[in-house]
């Protein structure tokens, strides 16, 4: 495997796996280009030294064949701008067709070669190998830069490795930096290490604790998942999300903390609605009393005070999942305490990640992601790197 920052890509065309699959509006502008902007420098870096860049990414969740609203085309002006306007870019507009070959044959040092969208064909999520091969001729060297696809056995993110030597292969700097960090939290951790988890269900985050129970020094857990623990414990929780299945899960997970060291905080306090609803009557209740037709949907002010010193005493930080059901203005206020808790322990020193979807989206939606060190873009893919599974589109290239 190359290492990205010492290799010499002048004359060479890197064909990069990114992760352009971002979010359209009605017109078909990109609302959101972090996906894109992350990448500005692995680009630059090829391009600054003469090398030129074929781009493959998949856009949405086509059917298997061309569909014109998930066209890569649509993320052009996205990319234009996120490069200053510095570099030529060219669309090939089947990704492989003898006409797209025969571009990114084609390319000069400095330019630029967007794919269309590699989901058009089926064999892309199949993990095909001939369609791999195929792919494989549109670069010297091969770069994946893509972790938010890193844990899928794509055909462009995992396959397609094979057909390249093994130093004609590397990781970009996004890559990179997602792997650095989350390896800063999991393997070279400053203690004491809180790992702060939330989120609607349990079921979704049982590898993910178990494995923390490995790691952390403490574990706060928050959200709807809470309520599974609580009645686990014997308390009422009117009508809150609960996983009936999971009531054995709960008590388990309780055991082996205690047997492990580790302190797991549940929440003590909760605001309680009389509905799932914005305009719901709320009120605060102890988390084992939750009157009969009331649901918890925030953490109340003992837990986040309960939290809040256990964040800030903290070295190491890492935070997936909300803390209630903080997309209504109402139970939005412990994901927020959380977010400002973790602001304040990083700005006295401690390092922070926050991964996966929705606590990554509470962060930018309350001005906090430039408060925390690292906000990951790996979603389901940086749950699965600390659940401790292997990721293909890593083990494709690393271990060889
Ligand atoms: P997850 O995808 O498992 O991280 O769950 C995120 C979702 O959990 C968000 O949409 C939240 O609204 C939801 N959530 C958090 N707390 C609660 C709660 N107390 N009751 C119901 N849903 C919740």
């Amino acid at each position: 495997m190359i290492n990205f920052q010492h290799y010499s890509f002048g004359g060479k065309r890197a064909l990069i796996r990114v992760d352009y699959n971002v979010p359209l509006d009605d017109q078909l502008h990109v609302t959101d280009d972090t996906r894109i902007s992350a990448t500005l420098g692995t680009l630059n870096h090829i391009l600054r030294q003469g090398g030129s860049v074929v781009l493959m990414s998949h856009l949405g969740r086509p059917k298997g064949g061309p569909e014109g609203k998930f066209s890569l085309r649509h993320i052009i002006p996205a990319l234009r701008a996120v490069l200053g306007g510095e570099h030529e870019i060219q669309f090939a507009d089947d990704c492989i067709s003898e006409r797209a070959f025969a571009q990114s044959a084609a390319l000069q040092p400095g330019q630029i070669l967007l794919l269309e969208n590699l989901r058009f064909y089926k064999e892309e999520e199949k993990g095909d190998e001939a369609f791999a091969e195929k792919l494989a001729r549109h670069g010297d060297v091969y770069i994946n830069d893509a972790f938010g696809t890193a844990h899928r056995a794509h055909a462009s993110t995992a396959v397609i490795a094979r057909y390249f030597a093994d130093d004609a292969k590397g990781f970009g700097l996004v890559m990179g930096s997602e792997i650095a960090n989350a390896d800063r939290v999991l393997e070279h951790t400053e203690r004491p290490f809180v790992a702060i988890l939330g989120g609607a269900k349990v079921s979704g985050k049982i590898m993910i604790i178990e494995r923390l129970l490995e790691k952390a020094d403490i574990i706060l857990i928050g959200g709807g998942m809470s309520y599974t623990f609580a009645k686990a414990a014997g308390g009422s929780v009117g009508t809150s999300m609960v996983e009936e299945d999971r009531l054995d899960t709960a008590r388990r997970m309780v055991e082996l903390a205690k047997a492990k060291g580790v302190a797991l905080l549940l929440p003590i306090d909760s605001v309680i609605a009389d509905n799932f609803s914005n305009d719901a009557t709320r009120k605060v209740a102890s988390n084992d009393a939750i009157p009969d037709g009331w649901m918890g949907l925030d953490i109340g002010e003992k837990t986040i005070a309960r939290f809040r010193e256990a964040i800030l005493r903290s070295r190491t930080i890492l935070w997936n999942g909300p803390m209630g059901v903080f997309e209504m203005p109402n139970f939005q206020q412990g994901t927020m305490a959380i977010a400002q808790a973790i602001a304040d322990a990083t700005a006295k020193g401690a390092f922070s990640l926050v991964g996966g979807g929705d606590s990554v989206a509470a962060v930018n939606q309350f001005g906090f992601a430039d408060q925390v060190s690292y906000v990951s873009t790996g979603g389901g893919a940086m749950l699965e790197y600390f659940e401790g599974k292997e990721l293909p589109g890593i083990a494709a290239i690393a271990s060889q």
